[in-house]
């Protein structure tokens, strides 16, 4: 088991993550619903011609790709902090059984499988 120390230290590391996480999506993207950690990429309008255009969705397609990797390493993210609100962090989701090594969640924190499992 992890003591209180490690989960608290772990704990910060995942909340700073949130907060950048969150941070970086505000950026290129909107929150679809209050609550929830779904968002959708900004389309934003530069301009009228056609090069401002190509410009755009590029810069759309671009974003697009951004917002999905953030917003599943969110989800990681919180889906680990709602482990450690249940007490079950650190114990593999997938066999249920296994310990994560602490090394690991510390390399990782959001990890939510053994190393048995992920291979
Ligand atoms: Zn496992």
């Amino acid at each position: 088991m992890i003591n209180e120390k490690t989960l608290g230290e772990l704990k910060n590391l995942l909340l700073e993550e949130k907060d950048k996480l969150e941070k970086e999506l505000g950026l290129i993207a909107k929150k679809e619903d209050e609550g929830k950690d779904e968002y959708e990429a900004k389309f934003e309008n530069i301009g009228r011609d056609e090069e401002d255009n190509a410009e755009e969705v590029e810069e759309y397609s671009n974003n697009l790709g951004i917002t999905e990797t953030l917003e599943n390493k969110l989800k990681e993210v919180n889906g680990a902090l709602n482990r450690m609100q249940n007490g079950t962090y650190g114990i593999c989701e997938n066999c249920e059984n296994e310990e994560i090594p602490l090394e690991r969640l510390r390399a990782y924190p959001s990890a939510s499988t053994c190393l048995k499992c992920q291979k």
